[in-house]
């Protein structure tokens, strides 16, 4: 499933080398990816997609049939998400939030605020009557709960249940949300809770976190109407194969919100939703032998896919043999059966994957790295020995 696609592999051999690297997105994996995660889940769960995992408008605007609003969370992405689909709804999260993108967000209509701090109420309190007058402003108070049964250790990314930036500790949000529900800011609307609490998580244990989490927003005696229990469904880049159990984690989600018929539960994967349709694919340029091991040189690396090196993890990959050699000179190749896939940067740390099992390959042969669709192009650094960007194409549109 995540070799690439018959789109993907045909354009990667497709493009001349000095078109390569090249991002190439199946827009029809998207649909179907999206619509199979929308079917798994109960139609009373809301799904937002996580627009930090891959911002690139066809990805949005694909989605968007199978999504019932975007998360945003910064300025930029709430101009860019507004501008690529726009009168979808959005929710605007994340922490520092200045009060020149809290009035660009209140302009644009944006129906939900992630609140993640005590300052940044008063701020948006004293902002929200200037330039949403006619209406009252949809408030989430992030929480930042302590998980106690375990279910965080060994997630890759933890942003909750212990000291972080993001949310607030339960006590200081239980007095937002009680000032939020006495009335103290009459243009916000408290809706409800918000917790994104930790990354890579599969399904078992993101279901004991909104477990968690819904205990305390249920427990607060306080009427909401709305808990989103956040992202992290955890992407296998050690097994591609595998997939988050999106029909499990639907079923049990609404089993546990069944005796709270008022209540919209709301999750808002990223890097679930992206990662598969996309393809990070390139030509070896070089094969060499090092100390008794040996390293294929592709065109690109780390600084367009940072993915494995910020994971610390081997980016999963094809090969794509091309028999064509034009060059007078002869075809560097290996000789062993595991080689090591580099980049072009001069630092032992553009390492793309580690123990790929790939006899024979030459230079010339082209790569597919997969699960490149999300943290993979928007999180690298670009500009870093000034090699050329890669081409970007959105295939079966
Ligand atoms: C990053 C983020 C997400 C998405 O996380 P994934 O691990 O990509 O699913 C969701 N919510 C918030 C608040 C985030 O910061």
């Amino acid at each position: 499933m995540t070799d690439p696609t018959l789109a993907v592999r045909a354009r990667a051999l497709s493009l001349p080398p000095t078109e390569l690297p090249a991002y190439l997105y199946d827009l029809a994996a998207l649909r179907e990816h999206a619509a199979a995660v929308r079917q798994a889940l109960p139609e009373r769960i809301e799904l937002y997609y996580a627009a930090k995992a891959n911002p690139e408008p066809e990805l949005l605007t694909a989605l968007s049939p199978h999504v019932d609003g975007y998360e945003v969370s910064s300025g930029g992405e709430l101009a860019h998400v507004a501008e690529a689909v726009p009168g979808r709804p959005l929710a605007f999260g994340g922490p520092g939030k200045t009060v020149d993108e809290i009035a660009a967000a209140l302009e644009l209509g944006v129906e939900r605020f992630h609140v993640e701090s005590e300052h940044e109420l008063r701020m948006l309190a004293h902002v929200a009557p200037r330039y949403a007058r006619q209406r009252r402003v949809g408030v989430l108070v992030r929480v930042n709960l302590p998980v106690s049964d375990g279910s965080l250790t060994g997630s890759a990314l933890a942003m909750g249940g212990r000291p972080t930036p993001f949310g607030m500790d339960p006590a200081r949000a239980e007095a937002v949300i009680g000032a939020l529900a006495d009335g103290t800011h009459p243009h916000l609307e408290l809706l409800g809770i918000h917790a994104h609490l930790a990354s890579g998580l599969a399904a078992g244990q993101l279901l004991s976190v909104a477990r968690t989490v819904l205990n305390w927003a249920t427990g607060l005696g306080v009427p909401l109407r709305e808990v989103n229990v956040g992202g992290g469904m955890a992407v296998d880049y050690t097994d591609p194969q595998h997939r988050f159990d999106w029909a499990a984690y639907g079923t049990s989600l609404a089993e546990l919100t069944a005796a709270h018929p008022e209540l919209t539960l709301r999750i808002e994967p990223g890097r679930a939703l992206t990662a598969y349709c996309g393809w990070y694919a390139t030509e070896v340029l070089d094969v060499k032998h090092s100390h008794g091991e040996e390293f294929a040189v592709v065109r690109g690396g780390t600084h367009h896919l940072r993915t494995p090196a910020t994971k610390g993890h081997d980016q999963p990959c094809s090969v794509l043999p091309v028999d064509d050699w034009p060059h007078p000179w002869p075809r560097p190749g290996a000789t062993g059966d595991r080689l090591t896939v580099t980049g072009q940067l001069c630092t032992p740390k553009d390492v793309l994957a580690r123990a790929v099992d790939a006899p024979g390959l030459r230079a010339g042969d082209r790569v597919a790295f997969s699960l490149a669709g999300a943290y993979a192009w928007n999180i690298s650094h670009h500009d870093f020995l000034m090699h050329p960007r890669p081409g970007f194409h959105f295939l079966n549109p």
